[in-house]
């Protein structure tokens, strides 16, 4: 999803470019710090990252390179679709006796997804994967071909849903070993960018003064910036992502993410299907049309948005009061108009109209 980052991003050219801004005093005697920012694609989508050094003389370009590292680590394991990652290869091996052994990584990500989807009570399960194959959402698993996102038949859906339920995989997280029942398959795209983005910024964190990785929009901040400023995160208008809806004032220790229904659908009868599957029915989510969710990680908050993209308003909201820290901004539409719904304390983090 497209979340446009502060004033940072104005005029950050789409290939990589490293800005580096000395410590100055500039003219209207507000003072500026240092900082390494730049913008690549990867992933599939846009990452944007801010890096606050200690100090000017810090190696800002060895502390950048070590966030690109990270988030190719994960690009490597978890994309589904690609022939080389680890995800593909656990796939493959649904249904083998032995299972199959994963690296630290990805057994951490499926750890943490389990965790996601007891959280949720299953809104958030990687297991829709062969539903959002089938309706053509993503790449086919095997040949990587794109197809056109289509609706399916009560059949298809009959035949799809019992390969669905990430309680039926087996994890001995000690051994590393996945057993993944046969017919069934996980798709990541719901947490691996947050994850990526957080692993991103826990990589260097202790080195830096503060730290802001933007993977699509799932986002993950670390630490301060030096003037003591917020950290800036602007929620999209679904309907117009050039726009910006809102903006969140951010403190250091958090992650947000943003699920739209506005990047890959279908439409039948005027109505938009998006890429979220409700694992309960297999059918795509249609309540809401955009939903951003604040959590403690951005690998939660990924998690999350999709899983309250799934329940809907009041479920949704329902939800996200329970939890310590995170908050949830969700769009819907009504007779052309789009309404905001705000869990308890997600108003207090928008920056007020007159403050920008
Ligand atoms: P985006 O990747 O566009 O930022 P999300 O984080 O919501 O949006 O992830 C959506 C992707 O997750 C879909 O493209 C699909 O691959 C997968 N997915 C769809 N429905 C679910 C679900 N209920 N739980 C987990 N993953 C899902
Ligand atoms: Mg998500």
């Amino acid at each position: 999803m497209r979340l446009k980052i502060g004033f940072w991003s104005v005029g950050i050219a789409v290939v990589l470019i490293v800005l580096v801004l000395s410590l100055t005093v500039s003219s209207c005697g507000k003072k500026r710090y240092a900082f390494i920012s730049g913008t690549t694609h990867m992933m599939g989508t846009e990452v944007n990252i801010t890096i606050y050094p200690y100090d000017e003389e810090a190696d800002s370009q060895y502390f950048y390179n070590r966030t690109l590292e990270a988030i190719e680590d994960v690009a490597d394991i978890a994309a589904a679709f690609r022939q080389e990652s680890e995800l593909y290869a656990l796939n493959q091996s649904a249904g083998a006796d032995g299972g199959y052994t994963v690296s630290y990584t990805l057994m951490d990500i499926l750890v943490k997804s389990r965790e996601a989807y007891e959280l949720t009570g299953g809104a958030f399960d990687p297991t829709v994967a062969p539903l959002v194959f089938a309706y053509g959402f993503n790449y086919h698993p095997t040949t990587g071909e794109e197809s056109k996102p289509h609706s399916l038949t009560d059949e298809e859906l009959e035949k799809l849903l019992p390969l669905v339920g990430f309680d039926k995989i087996l994890l001995d997280e000690e051994g590393g070993v996945v057993f993944l029942p046969s017919g069934m398959n996980i798709d990541l795209g719901a947490i691996a960018k947050g994850y990526a983005a957080d692993l991103a910024c826990d990589g260097i964190y202790y080195s830096v003064k503060g730290v802001m990785v933007d993977i699509g929009g799932d986002i993950s901040i670390r630490g301060r910036k030096p003037s003591g400023d917020p950290w800036l995160v602007a929620i999209a208008d679904p309907r117009d992502p050039e726009k910006t809806l809102a903006e969140l004032a951010l403190t250091g220790g958090c992650g947000v993410a943003t699920s739209g229904d506005y990047e890959s659908y279908f439409e039948v009868d005027d109505e938009r299907y998006s890429h979220i599957i409700d694992p309960r029915t297999g059918l795509p989510a249609r309540w809401v049309i955009s939903t951003t969710v604040i959590a403690p990680t951005a690998t939660l908050a990924d998690a999350l948005t999709t899983a309250v993209f799934v329940l809907g308003v009041s479920e949704g909201i329902a939800l996200i009061d329970q939890l310590a820290d995170t908050e949830v901004i969700i769009y819907t539409e009504e007779g052309g108009e789009l309404i905001a719904h705000y869990s308890v304390g997600a108003e207090e983090l928008l920056v007020a109209d007159e403050e920008k």
